[in-house]
């Protein structure tokens, strides 16, 4: 019998190891749990994976702590630029956006171009315009804005000037468990529920001071997003250039349809064998059509968690406790 299970990621990064208190690292803890048992619970009624991953992203948008929606990171010319997509491992419908700066819930755009156009992937206005004209509620783009994304900026671009906030090596300037300024503060979410059926949802705000324009792997089908029934939902985050290059979330279906293997020996494949040949720094969240469960990653830490239907939420930063436990059995 199939036990529904929910996993969601809020992005990996490094980890200012001396400044993180334990308040602050509650309160993303809390966060996390809240969002599973939110949207967990759409599973628990025999609702979709689609529905539940639609929710649990939708509700990491909400949240300023994470990466996308409200709170999204800025590019360099002050702007916010959000990308997201969702996919039905049933189908194999898939639907995504890039760059549009009004929509409050990317993820909603990204489910609505997959139901109700005849599109894949929407980009910019025409983006923005088809979301306002299917009636998702739209926002003045200084809506995202908090002033710690600011003051991240800021610090970025007196730090690094021109370049990518990307650098591991920098010294740490942010007291959140996962150094705001290095953090690859994608959110996204995979299920698996009671029909059989996975799904997988992946959104952001992209990087801190990327190039206004530029396009990662988390609203791209098969790099940052995908789903099959006949192998398994991945979602991702690190710095997506490298993710698009190895087409990573396509590559553990792959990898497993075609090579045999077991999701937990594809996911670590691409996270500590494929990416870092091109210095590929982030992780993944996946589930099997059985419920197994991966969440690898080699930065020092990733914002993640899963609930099974009926089990207490599990959540986690910074070590990797889970790995051994995680069977649809365990
Ligand atoms: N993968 C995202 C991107 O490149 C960043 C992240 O995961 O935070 O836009």
């Amino acid at each position: 019998m199939i036990k529904p299970v929910l996993v969601i990621h809020g992005g990996a990064g490094a980890i200012p190891r001396t400044e993180t208190t334990p308040e602050v690292r509650q309160q993303y803890e809390d966060a996390l749990r809240q969002i599973l048992n939110e949207a967990g619970a759409i599973l628990a009624i025999g609702g979709s994976a689609l529905d539940a991953v639609t929710e649990a992203v939708r509700l990491l948008e909400e949240c300023p702590l994470f990466n996308a929606g409200y709170g999204a990171v800025f590019t360099s010319a002050g702007k916010h630029e959000l990308d997201a997509s969702i996919m039905n491992g049933k189908t194999l419908q898939s639907g995504a956006i890039a760059n549009v700066t009004t929509v409050r819930n990317p993820i909603l755009a990204a489910r609505a171009v997959m139901e109700r156009s005849s599109h894949v992937f929407l980009v910019g206005t025409g983006a923005d315009d088809f979301a306002r004209e299917q009636g998702l509620e739209c926002v003045d783009p200084a809506f995202f804005s908090t002033t710690a994304r600011r003051e991240q900026l800021d610090r970025v671009q007196r730090t690094l000037g021109g370049g990518m906030v990307l650098d591991h090596d920098a010294q740490s300037l942010s007291a959140a468990p996962l150094d705001e300024d290095k953090k690859l503060g994608t959110v996204g979410a995979v299920a698996l529920d009671s029909h059989g059926n996975l799904a997988a949802a992946t959104s952001t705000g992209g990087m801190t001071n990327k190039q206004p324009g530029r396009v990662g792997d988390a609203p791209m089908i098969g790099a940052g997003c995908y789903a099959n029934n006949r192998s398994c939902a991945v979602s991702t985050t690190g710095t997506g250039e490298m993710f698009i290059r190895m087409v990573a979330a396509y590559d553990v279906s792959a990898q497993m349809e075609y090579a045999g293997r077991t999701l937990e020996e594809a996911t670590h494949s691409v996270v500590y064998d494929k990416l870092p040949t091109i210095a590929g720094a982030g992780g993944l969240i996946a589930v099997d059509a059985e419920g197994n469960i991966s969440l690898p990653f080699n930065t020092e830490g990733m914002y993640r968690g899963y609930i099974k239907v009926g089990e207490q939420p599990f959540v986690a930063i910074h070590d990797k406790p889970e790995e051994a436990l995680l069977s649809q059995d365990g």
